[in-house]
């Protein structure tokens, strides 16, 4: 006999982008002339192309290939050496942060890292998340078995949710009580908050006290224009001993399709073994990334690498400008017609609070039926989401600016 993973089971059946997908095709179905005019401001995809200067590496990588001489194989695991040293020294080193070339894992994406990293943790750690939250830290827990059965609400038993509301700016401080897993996501998805340098010492302070780990989801930091917000949980000092970095390059080179992330992971972090030992977590990273991991192909760690050119460099800025005029549109928008808003300027994300009286899926509803527009439902993303619903920025201009008079014209 075959056993499953019981875990799996425990997971909560209506997932919000399912939810969503079904909300809108019984809509079509229904409205089928509204149904050519709704415009999709929910699941968090960029809708720009590919920078230039990665479909021109990626181009002539494609014809290396063609090539005997130019052909590569299996590439090396953590990837690329070329591609480790631009990431360390671009995002790190340029900005005065100790990162070295060894200590980047290249990945297909943060999704998975942020599931796969649990390989490498005991099942015994008490996980803190926030509240809302990204539902991967939620979800790989689960399946790994790290929680109990989830209540009425969708939280689950085992796990620490760390309110964010508007009192706190949707940043939690540090609970009072033990955690030696925590989840951070800054800017955040879902709110576009993001933490203050203060802040984050705060978390670092705890994980140091408290000998926990962070895992730092930092995938919109090319987002922050605000020279004060840190962009890297190791402009905290003490952080590389307490935090492993999750960085991809889905939203900044537009890489959602494309595949191409990484994540750091400084050799003087440490963990206890279950004896209480304190171990480096470095080398179980790279046995386990190096096992069950073959690389990156070597034509998109190329496009990756080209990000790191001049060329590319501008060619972020320009696709980071574009999203967030995008932003500011949809953020005046939702103020104009007296809605509270939240994010939306660090981060391409906006985290509006619904009129009173209405839930999360009834805005869905109201949007989706008077505006023909697709958000996502707050409480999708957690208990404490429920009487918020964010909006997307990743859109053409002309989208956004169609979105910002329809809700203009909802009578609210
Ligand atoms: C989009 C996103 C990522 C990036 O995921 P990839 O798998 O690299 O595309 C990571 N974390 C959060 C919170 C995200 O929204």
């Amino acid at each position: 006999m075959a056993f499953l993973n019981d875990n799996y089971l425990k997971l909560k059946a209506g997932y919000l982008f399912p939810e969503i997908a079904r909300r809108v095709k019984v809509f079509a179905e229904a409205n089928p002339e509204a149904a050519k005019r709704i415009i999709r401001c929910g699941i968090g995809d960029v809708t720009e192309p590919l920078p230039a200067a990665v479909v021109t590496a990626m181009h002539k990588a494609v014809d290396e290939m063609a090539t005997r001489a130019g052909f590569h194989g299996y590439g090396p695991e953590q990837g690329y050496e070329w591609l480790r040293h631009a990431i360390a020294e671009n995002d790190f080193r340029a900005r005065g942060i100790e990162v070295a070339d060894d200590e980047i894992f290249v990945s297909d994406g943060s999704k998975c890292d942020c599931g796969n990293i649990l390989d490498i943790l005991g099942g015994q750690n008490r996980i803190a998340i926030t509240d809302p939250v990204y539902p991967v830290y939620v979800d790989t827990n689960v399946m790994a078995g790290h929680t109990g059965e989830a209540d009425a609400s969708g939280a689950y038993a085992g796990l620490i949710y760390l309110d964010c509301t508007a009192e706190n700016g949707f940043v939690a401080a540090p609970p009072s009580e033990h955690a030696d897993v925590i989840y951070l996501c800054f800017p955040n998805n879902p709110t576009g908050a993001v933490a203050t340098r203060e802040q984050l010492a705060a978390w670092v302070a705890y994980a140091q006290e408290h000998q926990s780990l962070i895992l730092f989801d930092a995938a919109y930091e090319a987002y922050i224009s605000d020279p004060a917000v840190p962009r890297s949980i190791y402009e905290i000092p003490g952080a590389r001993e307490v935090a492993i970095e999750f960085r991809s390059f889905s939203k900044n080179g537009g890489f959602t399709g494309t595949r191409c992330a990484f994540i750091v992971v400084p050799k003087t972090l440490m963990a206890s073994t279950a004896g209480g030992d304190r171990k480096p977590l470095h080398p179980l990273w790279s046995r386990r990334h190096t096992t069950k991991f073959n690389g990156v192909s070597y034509i998109v760690q190329r496009g990756a690498e080209a990000l790191y050119s001049p060329e590319g460099k501008a060619q972020i800025a320009a696709l980071v400008e574009h999203y967030m005029g995008n932003a500011r549109i949809l953020r005046e928008a939702a103020s104009a017609v007296g809605l509270r808003v939240f994010g939306g300027v660090n981060a391409p994300y906006i985290w509006v609070s619904t009129p009173a009286e209405t839930t999360s899926w009834q805005m869905f509803d109201r949007m989706l039926g008077e505006a023909n527009v697709v958000i996502t439902p707050g409480s999708g993303f957690g208990a404490m989401g429920e009487g918020y619903f964010r909006i997307s920025a990743f859109n053409s201009r002309a989208n956004a600016e169609e979105v910002a008079r329809r809700m203009k014209a909802i009578a609210w």
